[in-house]
């Protein structure tokens, strides 16, 4: 695995993999865990059924986006280990690590924005404002920066991927195209809590608690494939969570999967965002449109 971190560098190295078949991105802050590691084997299992005999090539990114963290939300503590990461993902079969600098990403001056709204605006959009400019402006990098044919983002972190397909829809990116933007299931664990860098932040009592948020949210569409109003179930599954000693609820959900919107014909996902201890969960799950 090559790994760089200024931008002359990382030309050389992706023209050299792009000379000899597909490539895939997969954008990540590091800490990494099981759940990044099923994104690099989805993207080896992508590049390898483009079709081209040499096989493809995957190259990830590390880098803690300041600009997509509020000014009271974790950035310092965010936490950081490039030799644990690298080791990972030399050993996961990584061609590439592009681990940029804050100065290369954001060089004095730096001003530009790019600001995907409707789909971006509600959920973690309201409820950390400013975020999701700042994902879009960093993928947008990323994406110039390493040109993959392919990308490829986790379905825990739904509303970004919309947000993402949205912006290489709407800005004519083929590098990768829109329809290259590959989602990933969510990686859990046993008690059914999506992994996350941030599970870190919990104590063991509070880590203990967490689990209420995936079967919570399992009982919610389970009443509401009992006919309960998707509104109602919503609700019970917030004051499950406080009961269950989570501090506040951002919001618990139900929306139209693809647009975010208001729920229609086809299918929806429940999205919810909470906050035990020092960390800020998320959470979604599908909800088929036949029990709606
Ligand atoms: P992050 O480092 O948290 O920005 O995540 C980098 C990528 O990994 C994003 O596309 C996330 O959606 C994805 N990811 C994070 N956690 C998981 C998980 N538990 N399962 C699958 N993908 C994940």
């Amino acid at each position: 695995m090559q790994t760089v971190n200024r931008l002359d560098p990382l030309r050389n190295a992706v023209d050299a993999l792009r000379r000899s078949g597909p490539l895939a991105l997969i954008p990540t802050m590091g800490s990494l865990h099981d759940g990044h590691l099923s994104l690099v084997a989805a993207a080896r299992e992508a590049v390898a059924k483009l079709g081209v005999p040499e096989g493809g090539h995957v190259a990830v990114s590390i880098f803690v986006n300041p600009l997509q963290f509020g000014a009271n939300e974790d950035l310092a503590a965010y936490p950081r280990d490039l030799a644990r990461d690298s080791a990972l993902l030399e050993g996961a079969g990584v061609d590439l690590l592009w681990a940029p600098t804050v100065d290369v990403m954001y060089p004095a001056g730096f001003a530009a924005n790019i600001s995907v709204g409707g789909i971006g605006e509600g959920l973690c959009g309201a409820a950390r404002p400013g975020h999701f400019d700042g994902v879009a402006t960093v993928v947008a990098k990323l994406f110039q920066q390493v040109r993959p044919d392919i990308a490829l983002f986790g379905e825990k972190d739904w509303q970004q991927l919309a947000v993402i397909r949205r912006m290489a829809r709407d800005l004519d990116f083929t590098a990768p195209h829109a329809d290259a933007i590959l989602g990933v299931p969510t990686m859990r664990e046993a008690d059914g809590l999506a992994m996350s860098s941030r599970n870190a932040y919990l104590r063991v009592d509070e880590r203990a608690r967490a689990g209420a948020l995936p079967a919570a949210m399992r009982a919610c569409i389970a009443a509401i494939a009992d006919g309960m109003g998707a509104e109602q179930a919503c609700e019970a599954l917030a004051q499950a969570l406080l009961a269950s000693g989570f501090a506040s609820v951002d919001y618990a959900e139900l929306r139209d999967a693809d647009t975010l919107g208001v729920p229609g014909a086809g299918p929806a996902r429940l999205l919810v965002a909470a906050r035990i201890g020092r960390a800020r969960l998320i959470d979604n799950m599908a909800v088929p449109a036949s029990i709606k």
